[in-house]
């Protein structure tokens, strides 16, 4: 598949880390170590009650702030769920979509991913979808499988024009939080297979132009390996975007 180049996606994800207060001594250190950072987006998800600051934090900066998590309702009794508007009127323009650990512990499925998914499209957000195996998937040869299954169930189910706005993550649930990366190889092999689901769904147009990050075990030490393949159109960054000097030298790796 011949490649279009794509600009590159460098996001954090902090999970359920960092206060208000760490949220801005995080940010006051990152900002200016990434200030010359112009190829890339840059992207930092801090938890909800952190948003706002994160927001006031990165006016005029190159970093935009996402959400981790959105409810596929616009409003509602839904006790507990934050809207797509409410996210993007606090300031945020991405929204972490379908992470593994919310597919796990809080039971997402595909079919909300998918609903979500164009909850945060309606309210004019980027959503960075994202998808990956169990161990148990990859040892038993079934890593394509439930690829195209999370593909189809998810932003499959969008229409070309929607697809064309969304951001997907590779993430092996093997790989994440657990220090094991996946080879740049590995990595590169299922990208190339999750955009050859979007050429089939979409069109060879669409697939070429999908950006798609790679997630688990990122770290200063592995980034150039992984950024070394093509395929990978970026990162998004658990534990090593905590630290502002690591994630800055994650997101600064060829300088
Ligand atoms: C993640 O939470 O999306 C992730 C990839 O975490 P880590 O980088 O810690 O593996």
């Amino acid at each position: 598949m011949t490649m279009a180049k794509r600009r590159r996606v460098m996001a954090g994800n902090w999970k359920m880390y960092k206060t208000i207060a760490e949220t801005r001594s995080c940010l006051e250190l990152f900002l200016p170590l990434v200030a010359e950072a112009k190829d890339c987006d840059i992207v930092i998800a801090p938890p909800f009650t952190a948003i706002a600051s994160a927001v006031e934090l990165c006016a005029g900066s190159n970093v935009a702030v996402g959400a981790q998590n959105v409810s596929w309702g616009k409003d509602g009794a839904l006790t507990g769920e934050v809207s797509a508007g409410m996210l993007a009127e606090a300031g945020c323009k991405y929204v972490i979509v379908g992470h593994s650990e919310r597919r796990h512990f809080f039971h997402e499925t595909d079919d909300m991913v998918a609903r979500k998914t164009l909850a945060a499209l309606g309210a004019g957000l980027t959503p960075i979808v994202c998808m990956g195996e169990m161990p148990e998937d990859r040892e038993g040869g079934l890593t394509e499988e439930v690829l195209r299954r999370q593909f189809l169930g998810g932003p499959g189910s969008l229409t070309g024009e929607e697809f064309s706005r969304i951001l997907m993550a590779y993430e092996p649930i093997w790989a994440i939080g657990t220090g094991r990366v996946a080879t740049p190889e590995i990595a590169a092999a299922a990208h190339r297979f999750i955009r050859s689901c979007a050429a089939e769904q979409f069109g060879m147009e669409h697939a070429l132009r999908l950006r798609i990050l790679y997630g688990g075990s990122v770290k200063p030490d592995n980034i150039k390996g992984l950024m070394a393949q093509e395929e990978l159109d970026g990162v998004l960054v658990g534990g090593a975007s905590l630290d502002a000097t690591s994630f800055a030298s994650i997101v600064n790796y060829t300088s």
